[in-house]
């Protein structure tokens, strides 16, 4: 089936994007605006001076009360004000809560039913809802990127799927991350970065997502630390591209274990995501390394797998699976992100928990089967 999964947004990236703003509104005819923002972001990145003339001039809609990694309550109630208010345009400024939000809102909103009926998959979104323009304030999520949007429901997480989730504008103005923190810095790149490992093995590569993840892998590899150590405007555009690559290869691939381990770290133990994905990213690249034709989920075969972790390996460590390995566990303690389970407080008799939190259906796009003994005999030596 023919899907626009690799159909990309029109994306203007580079610093002053955001003054292009106006003019797109102008094009879209939007009187009425929804805002989704993170509040913070937008007083203290320089986005409010641009926007609030802009907003001014029209009706606008302000939803910024919302927790970090979307939560269904938040959901239903921006989607109340979402239908009160029937906006020509939904604009979203922050960085991947924010932007997931802004999509579920738009979606659901658009639908006649419940929102949690959505967004755990018992309904299928129908109307396309109206044009959602994009601002990220951070360098990471690649959330602008995406047809899908992650949202809990209690303690389970869910991704709501679909083609009309992908964003029609992007203004990705670097600008709006020069007052980002190191530590929000750190973390949303590692999300860049682990994202576009994963991609490159993942059962749903191609050869479009295996070109965008390379490309995005390389640039993480060599901006990263100096956009959190000693950020220049250089370091940071460079990461903007990387997250907006690495999104643009998950968006094809999807993400795989890593992503799928690290989910209940972050609710249950409180770590950013992008930490949480690369605390487990050097375990399953050595688990992924062993694939063989019984161990392989791929229908391309095991040969196939191998062939683009030696991509991998060669972009990471020379081709050795150590010094890829080693590189990894450097990147990550140079920007002060943790490397061990236990370092974030997760200990032994957590472990199964963690692991039956673990979506199976996220598994299946991991190049090589895991069991859960497996997966604990894996993350063990993290502790
Ligand atoms: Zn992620």
């Amino acid at each position: 089936m023919k899907t626009n999964q690799s159909i990309h947004p029109p994306v203007l990236l580079g610093n002053g994007s955001l003054h292009r703003l106006e003019e797109l509104l102008i094009r879209l005819d939007a009187k009425t605006v929804f805002l989704v923002a993170d509040e913070p972001a937008y007083k203290f990145s320089g986005a409010a001076q641009v926007m609030d003339p802009v907003l001014q001039s029209r009706h606008t809609t302000w939803f910024t009360e919302f927790a970090l990694n979307p939560k269904i309550a938040d959901v239903e109630r921006g989607v109340a004000l979402f239908r009160n208010n029937r906006p020509d345009a939904v604009i979203a400024l922050g960085g991947g809560s924010a932007i997931d939000m802004a999509k579920l809102i738009a979606g659901c909103g658009s639908q006649e039913g419940e929102p949690a009926d959505y967004g755990t998959g018992k309904k299928k979104l129908e109307a396309a809802g109206p044009p959602k323009i994009v601002i990220p304030t951070t360098s990471g999520t690649g959330s602008e990127a995406t047809h899908f949007a992650v949202v809990y429901v209690g303690e389970d997480k869910f991704s709501m799927a679909h083609p009309s989730l992908l964003p029609e504008y992007v203004l990705y103005d670097p600008a709006l991350t020069h007052s980002l923190p190191p530590g929000p810095t750190a973390a949303s790149g590692l999300d860049a970065f682990c994202q576009s490992i994963e991609s490159i093995w993942a059962v749903g590569s191609t050869e479009e997502s295996v070109g965008y993840s390379v490309e995005a892998l390389d640039l993480s590899l060599k901006n990263l630390e100096t956009a959190v150590l000693k950020p220049t405007p250089e370091a940071r555009l460079a990461m903007a591209k990387a997250a907006h690559l690495a999104g643009k290869a998950i968006n094809i691939s999807k993400t795989t274990a890593p992503h799928a381990f690290s989910y209940a770290v972050t609710t249950r133990f409180g770590v950013p995501h992008g930490a949480a994905v690369a605390l487990t990213v050097g375990a399953f690249l050595r688990h992924n390394l062993g694939v063989d034709d019984d161990s392989c989920n791929d229908p391309r075969g095991a040969e196939a797998v191998k062939k683009r972790l030696a991509i991998l390996l060669q972009h990471l460590g020379e081709g050795s699976e150590e010094t890829a390995l080693s590189r990894i566990r450097e990147l990550i303690v140079k920007i002060n992100c943790p490397t061990r389970l236990g370092e974030v407080g997760v200990k032994r008799e957590d472990l199964p928990g963690l692991i039956g939190a673990v979506n199976l259906e996220r598994l299946s796009n991991n190049p090589r089967k895991i069991t859960a003994e497996q997966m604990l005999a894996l993350l063990e030596p993290l502790l």
